[in-house]
C-alpha cells in the first residue's frame, strides 16, 4: 500500500467515455476509490443519488462552499459541480488510490493543491466521434449537446496541462493505458519512501 495514497484526476470532454473506462478499471480490483461529486445538475434517468452524484439544489451547494466542505468546485454549463473534501482526505490518509472525475478548471485547482496528483486527460479520437456519442446517448437536448461540444473544444485545448493523455478509441486499450500509468506512478521513487528507508538501513 502507498504511504500517503495517490490522487488521480481524470478529465475529458463530456462523451469521452470517462464513466465507461472507470467502470472497467474498477473491475480490475486495483483498490481504487472514486469520489462522489456534488452537483446542482438534474439527475439523469439512469443515475442514482449518492452513487453517481450527490444531487443538491444551489443553496445547499453554495452553503457547502461557504463552510469550506468542498475541495474544489467549478461551474460547468449552467450547473455547479464539486468534490466534497472529507472523504478524499480520509482515503488519502489511508493510502488509497483516489480518482476524481472532474473538468479542466477543477483539475487545475487540484494540481495547485496537490502537486503530486497524477492528471490524465481522456480524449475521444475526434470531435466527430464525440458529437456522435453525445447525440447517441440521448440524455441531453440539442442546445445542451452544442454547449457540451463548445466546452469540449476549450477542454481539448488544455490537454498540455495534463501529465498523460489517453485516447479512447478502443475501450479496453484505454483501460489498459490507465492501468499502466497507475503502475508506473506506483513505482516512482518519490512515492516509495517506506521502501527506501528499509533498503538504506
Ligand atoms: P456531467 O454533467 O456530464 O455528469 O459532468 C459534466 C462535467 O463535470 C464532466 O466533465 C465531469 O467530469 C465534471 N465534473 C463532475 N464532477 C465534478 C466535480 O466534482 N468537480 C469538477 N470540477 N468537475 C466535475
Amino acid at each position: 500500500m502507498l504511504k500517503e495514497g495517490m490522487l488521480i484526476v481524470l478529465s475529458g470532454p463530456s462523451g469521452s467515455g470517462k464513466d465507461t473506462v472507470l467502470a472497467e478499471l474498477f473491475k480490475l480490483d486495483l483498490g481504487i476509490v472514486q469520489s462522489v461529486s456534488m452537483t446542482t445538475r438534474k439527475r439523469r434517468e439512469n443515475e442514482v443519488d449518492g452513487i453517481d452524484y450527490l444531487f443538491v439544489d444551489e443553496s445547499v451547494f453554495l452553503s457547502a462552499i461557504e463552510s469550506e466542505k468542498m475541495l474544489e468546485y467549478a461551474k460547468y454549463g449552467n450547473n455547479y459541480y464539486g468534490t466534497p473534501k472529507a472523504p478524499v482526505d480520509n482515503w488519502l490518509a489511508d493510502g488509497k488510490i483516489v480518482v476524481l472525475k472532474i473538468e479542466v478548471q477543477g483539475a487545475g485547482n487540484i494540481r495547485k493543491m496537490y502537486p503530486d496528483a497524477v492528471s490524465i486527460f481522456l480524449t475521444p479520437p475526434s470531435l466527430e466521434v464525440l458529437e456522435k456519442r453525445l447525440r447517441g446517448r440521448g440524455s441531453e437536448d440539442d442546445e445542451d449537446v452544442k454547449r457540451r461540444l463548445d466546452i469540449a473544444c476549450n477542454e481539448l485545448s488544455r490537454i498540455c496541462e495534463y501529465d498523460y493523455v489517453v485516447v479512447n478509441d478502443d475501450l479496453m486499450s484505454a483501460v489498459d493505458d490507465i492501468k499502466t500509468i497507475i503502475s508506473a506512478e506506483q513505482l516512482k521513487v518519490s512515492r516509495r519512501n517506506n521502501l527506501l528507508s528499509e533498503v538504506n538501513k
